[in-house]
């Protein structure tokens, strides 16, 4: 990291800063600037000592040079990760399709969603058996019973099951059935929940926080890779804004900036990123011009009768065309499309 002294810094505070710097374990070196000297401190850093030495007097600031989150980095690995379950594949040429109701509402429901998805060229199952619902009136979901449903329809449909789940205490139940976790946007710094999932070998969807900056995002990420899980995904899904036309603003720019910070596969939901069918579509072909490595997609047989979600859910029909229009991008883009 630099250390950069506030303007008029004496030679003495210099010095004592240079000691501040080794104090600390670290090395320095100061460069000595027309109007500003710098020190960079160079070593082994932990995040305190940064603290440490921006709550000094005669520091105006510290600039890092490395991220702060290690194994999301690009600079700890270059190439990108894949995450492969069956058929699904999302990073590297590949965009994995993941689409499903919102909920599990009922058996003949989510077989209904998986045979259909599955023969518009999905590869994931989505669909929540643990409901963060806003409002505790609101239907929380059918649970366990919902979870053996999503693996029932895995078993007729060969699709890989991406489902949330919302607690620690839920980590081993949910593991038990679902070949992705997902971790919801309400979560995504429920540390307790991150290092849980992190410590399974089970694939993760983590998505955004409507509130959280992008290195928050990546620093979510990195509580689940540093308990040794590689199989992050992170999800854009839209953040709050002033704007009311959408339910959240889906800012697509979230893809390529990712794509320069991190290794992990980057999933666009423009499901819950518009709150509009009608705005899905649309998205979905724009998220894969933009470089996205998986779309998850709210599907319901009758998006008017769904307990959650209905007007963002697509028709089956709607979401069979979509995903026609997004293997024209992904083939003009030289993408596999899965
Ligand atoms: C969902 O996927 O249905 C969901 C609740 O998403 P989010 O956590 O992004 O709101
Ligand atoms: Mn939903």
């Amino acid at each position: 990291m630099i250390v950069v002294m506030k303007p008029n810094s004496t030679e003495t505070m210099i010095q004592n800063m240079v000691q501040r710097v080794e104090g600390l374990g670290l090395k320095a070196h100061v460069i000595v600037g027309t109007e500003r000297t710098v020190i960079a401190a160079i070593g082994e850093k932990r995040d305190e000592q940064k603290e440490m030495l921006a709550a000094c007097e005669e520091v105006e600031q510290i600039v890092p040079i490395l991220a702060p989150y290690k194994v999301a980095s690009l600079e700890a690995k270059p190439e990108p990760t894949v995450v492969e379950i069956g058929k699904f594949a999302a990073g590297g040429p590949n965009i994995g399709i993941i689409a499903g109701p919102c909920s599990v509402e009922s058996e003949e429901q989510i077989m209904e969603s998986a045979r259909r998805v599955r023969d518009a060229g999905a590869t994931a199952l989505r669909g929540g058996a643990f409901k963060p619902r806003t409002s505790p009136y609101a239907f929380q979901g059918m649970k366990e019973e919902g979870l053996k449903l999503l693996a029932a329809a895995r078993d007729e449909t060969g699709l890989a099951v991406v489902t949330e789940v919302m607690s620690p205490d839920q980590v081993e139940l949910v593991a038990n059935y679902a070949d992705v976790l997902q971790i919801g946007a309400r979560n995504m710094q429920n540390y307790n929940l991150l290092a849980a999932v992190g410590a399974t070998r089970k694939a993760v969807l983590l998505k955004r926080g409507p509130a959280a900056t992008i290195d928050e995002f990546l620093l979510a990420a990195e509580y689940i890779l540093d308990k040794g899980n590689t199989q992050v995904m992170l999800c854009e899904r839209g953040i709050r804004t002033f704007e009311a036309h959408t339910r959240f603003t889906l800012p697509l720019a979230t893809v390529p900036y990712l794509h320069e910070k991190t290794h992990l596969p980057v999933i666009i939901d423009p499901s819950h990123g518009t709150g509009h069918a009608n705005l899905v579509s649309p998205m979905c072909a724009a998220a894969v011009a933009v470089g996205c490595d998986g779309l998850i997609i709210e599907v319901h047989p009758d998006p008017s009768k769904a307990l959650s979600d209905g007007a963002q859910s697509l028709t089956p029909q709607v979401f069979a065309d979509a995903v026609v229009q997004c293997r024209k991008v992904a083939t003009a883009l030289d993408r596999q499309l899965h």
